[in-house]
């Protein structure tokens, strides 16, 4: 394994430029924008890189930003990534930066919030910007800085979209080697990285059946076809997919039905079912698998009751796999970045990123960084995406010294 040749001086900036990433993200987090909405924070990143004598793009993915930083000798391009959104929720925790924003999402009123900690992202990553841009000379290839909107996904009526996949689609992927990313936790202690190689974070696909049957009085079901004694049927059936078709010793999966709608009284049996629900797998095998047995336990338990059943099945965000190759060459310079004993395996993550989409294009490697205040209990502390959900600044000087030594190793292995 190659060794770290991350040591240079000009990293230990990092720390120099602390109560400037801080400043950053106090800013960021009282002025936090939606999806695609990321006008001002947007404007903040790219002056700042432009300030550095960063080449800068803006507008691409809608709001997105991208940085190039060309170092002083040749070598690969790394692309280094931060997502910028916020989500509709009205903050709870008392901060001197607390957000008071509210928006219309979706046609409702809400509140607006950091509740994932995008703003440390975005503040974390304009640091190494400014740490990577005053060792350019000594830099052995090309940065470039990915700052995407929506990574939450917009789902309006008839439209769904991520910041990352429309970036791709944009060919930002095209020329780079290597990708790296963070995201902050508000369950991992200060001071602690943990990342896991292959599979990381889950597949999210979203499920709709139809089940439709022939009405019938309530009093007389010999008359018609039931579509709610089906759905039963299929629930459970679908509950054996897991149970008795899908390899639980290589990776787990899920299928959740989320939602059931049928009916209108108690004496008559409708015509049709709907449900919803979700499906988390942690691979393209896994993924077709449990298609496959969805739709064919849906559709066949519905047949031997004399109905039909429609089966939609949408895939959202892919799973997110870090490169196993990527991974090892980096586990060093992980090590070397936070310390013997403050690296951790993650478990496998249920939930979904849509940094998945660049690691489908290129190699790459997503990490988890410490969030949470020292001596925190995660059970007692709140999650993403709740309106406690609150973030320990101890972690960024962290977070800035990983990725600034993502590039400077990557570079220094693959010259
Ligand atoms: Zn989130
Ligand atoms: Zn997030």
């Amino acid at each position: 394994m190659a060794k770290p040749n991350s040591d240079l001086k000009s990293i230990k900036k990092a720390t120099a430029i602390e109560d400037k990433v801080i400043e950053w993200r106090r800013d960021i987090h009282q002025n936090p924008e939606l999806g695609n909405n990321e006008i001002r924070t947007a404007k903040m990143v790219a002056d700042h890189l432009r300030s550095l004598g960063i080449d800068v793009q803006e507008g691409v993915a809608v709001t997105g930003v991208v940085g190039i930083l060309k170092g002083g000798k040749p070598g690969p391009v790394v692309a280094l990534r931060a997502d910028m959104d916020a989500l509709p929720v009205t903050e709870r925790v008392d901060l001197p930066f607390k957000s008071t924003v509210t928006a219309t999402y979706n046609g409702q009123e809400t509140g607006v919030m950091h509740a994932c900690g995008h703003d440390t992202h975005v503040a974390i990553l304009m640091g190494v910007a400014e740490v990577l841009a005053g060792m350019k000379n000594e830099l052995q290839g090309t940065v470039k800085f990915l700052f995407q909107p929506a990574e939450e996904g917009i789902y309006q009526e008839g439209v769904t979209s991520w910041g990352a996949k429309q970036m791709v689609e944009e060919g930002v992927m095209k020329d780079v080697d290597a990708v790296f990313g963070l995201h902050i936790g508000s369950q991992m202690e200060v001071g602690k990285i943990g990342y896991r190689s292959g599979p990381a974070l889950a597949g999210v696909d979203n499920l709709e059946i139809t089940v439709h049957g022939t009405q019938a009085h309530g009093a007389s079901p010999w008359s018609g076809v039931d579509p709610i004694v089906t759905s039963a049927q299929i629930i459970s059936g679908l509950q054996t997919i897991i149970s008795r078709n899908v390899n639980i010793t290589a990776a787990p999966a899920i299928v959740t039905v989320g939602a059931i709608h049928g009916g209108i009284r108690h004496n008559i049996i409708p015509e049709k079912v709907e449900m919803i629900g979700t499906i988390r797998t942690f691979g393209d095998d896994q993924q077709n698998l449990v298609h496959k047995r969805v739709n064919e336990i849906a559709t066949n338990i519905a047949e031997s009751a004399g109905g039909k059943a429609d089966v939609n099945i949408t895939k959202l965000y892919p799973a997110t796999v870090n490169d196993p190759e990527l991974t090892e060459l980096m586990g060093p310079t992980i090590l070397a970045a936070a310390g013997e004993g403050n690296v951790l395996t993650n478990p496998l993550i249920t939930g979904a990123e849509d940094f998945s989409f660049f690691q489908r294009e290129k190699p790459g490697l997503f990490i988890s960084l410490g969030g949470m205040k020292k001596g925190g209990d995660p059970t007692k502390t709140p999650s993403h995406h709740t309106p406690d959900f609150y973030i320990d600044e101890g972690g960024f000087v962290l977070g800035m010294r990983v990725l600034s030594y993502f590039v400077v190793d990557y570079m220094g292995m693959k010259k």
